[in-house]
């Protein structure tokens, strides 16, 4: 069922564990999350990025996940990932497809984020959506977000605590070391700071959402490695540094990166196998079934198996 993400957050932000926000931008990305959440019995969020919308329309993919979700009894949310453009989160907010949206205004000077989170938390408040904004500024490249290494920023622990208080944002998402996209650790992988983690918890009493946490597990790296991408500069966020930052107070934990490589993994696979394949329904099979598979592993990294 369709339901607003507020009440799973809770239990999560009560219970220490994260719920996967899984981006989708077709029906077989959205078709294998959903398999998976069901399998697992985990609530979901499902959401859309800017870029997603450009590429599919907003109203169809909120159809489909509208759709989707009436017919299955694990909980559903539906968010916009990432909206830098005021006029379209107010469109998802009027939209009626929606159940919560993302304000990042986090790229504007302190004050400019505060005033810019408050109109949305306001417009979105009224028609019981719930509202995930960005203080601090994640570095890498994502759809239409895209933060050179230079002007990324960790997030303030005191900050924090007046931005959520004077904005009344109902989770945040702080930069405290992940980056978003495939191609982020080339010298390793990711060391998260976890001590200012906990700081901001202690300032803030929101869930707390981590983005650019993709694994890029060596399995799905692997595959599409063998035929013919190289990934080998690409290095994520471990399970055990993963698991690490949820312990300490993460409650929400996008992934994107991780999905696009098994589901181009499966693609690649299929049509390697069968050169003169011409149904698509056979490859996007492929592809949906490996996405499915990484969806129901990321949802027992999280914790969030068996909570819906
Ligand atoms: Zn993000």
């Amino acid at each position: 069922m369709l339901t607003n993400s507020s009440s799973f957050l809770k239990k999560a932000h009560k219970g220490n564990y994260a719920i996967g926000g899984f981006n989708v931008n077709n029906m077989e990305l959205l078709q294998a999350i959903v398999k998976a959440g069901i399998e697992k019995k985990s609530p979901l969020i499902i959401q859309t990025s800017q870029g997603a919308i450009e590429y599919a329309g907003m109203e169809l993919i909120g159809a489909m996940v509208h759709s989707i979700s009436k017919d299955v009894s694990i909980p559903i949310a539906f968010h916009l990932d990432h909206g830098t453009n005021v006029d379209l989160v107010k469109e998802a907010i009027q939209s009626g497809f929606y159940t919560s949206v993302m304000i990042d205004a986090s790229s504007k000077p302190f004050n400019e984020n505060v005033k810019i989170t408050r109109e949305i938390v306001k417009l979105a408040h009224k028609k019981g959506i719930w509202v995930e904004a960005e203080l601090g500024a994640i570095p890498g490249k994502e759809d239409q977000v895209n933060v050179n290494e230079a002007n990324a920023f960790f997030t303030d622990p005191e900050e924090a605590g007046t931005f959520v208080e004077m904005t009344g944002c109902d989770a945040l998402a702080i930069s405290i070391g992940t980056k978003h996209g495939v191609f982020k650790y080339s010298k390793g992988k990711a060391k998260l700071d976890i001590k200012r983690l906990l700081e901001i918890k202690k300032h803030t009493n929101v869930p707390l959402v981590l983005h650019g946490a993709s694994e890029i597990p060596r399995e799905l790296k692997k595959i599409v490695e063998q035929y013919g991408a190289d990934l080998s500069d690409a290095f994520g966020v471990s399970p055990s540094t993963l698991k690490k930052a949820i312990t300490n107070g993460i409650n929400k934990v996008n992934t994107d990166s991780d999905l696009r490589i098994a589901f181009t993994g499966g693609v690649d696979r299929y049509m390697t196998k069968h050169p003169n394949n011409m149904d698509p329904r056979k490859y996007l099979a492929a592809g949906r079934d490996a996405t499915r598979k990484a969806v129901a592993r990321r949802i027992d990294q999280l914790g969030s198996a068996g909570k819906a």
